[in-house]
């Protein structure tokens, strides 16, 4: 797989893991810009949400499903955000579609 986050799913690079299935990784953000920022991603290699089509779709229920148990487990369920970016106009620097969970203080609104 061609980018960073490709190399962490095939164990080629550390991580923090939080969570694993065989076809969702959680892992904490090494910037973190909240108490708690965890990404999540699918493993396959899909570039953006806007890739996004047909037989992987589901990938995105799942990773929701994941957010709410993580949000339980860190005890940020009553206020989290959970984004992506999609593209490099939107500030997405790693071309591997992830999820930001973020939570632990106060977010105020999306500028
Ligand atoms: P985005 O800008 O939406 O593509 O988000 C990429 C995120 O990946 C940023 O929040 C970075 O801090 C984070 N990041 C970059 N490299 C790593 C890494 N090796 N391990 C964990 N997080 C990373």
């Amino acid at each position: 797989m061609s980018t960073i986050f490709g190399r962490i799913i095939e164990g080629k690079l550390p991580c923090k893991k939080v969570f694993e299935n065989e076809r969702i990784l959680a892992i904490e953000d090494i910037h973190p810009a909240a108490p708690v920022h965890i990404l999540i991603m699918p493993k396959k290699e899909i570039r953006d949400l806007q890739s996004l089509k047909g037989d992987d779709l589901h990938l995105i229920g799942e990773i929701v499903a994941v957010a709410q148990k993580l949000a339980v487990q860190l005890g940020i369920e009553d206020g989290y955000r959970l984004l992506t970016n999609n593209g490099p106009g939107a500030g997405q620097s790693v071309l591997h579609l992830h999820f930001h969970l973020l939570g632990g203080r106060s977010m105020g609104n999306l500028g």
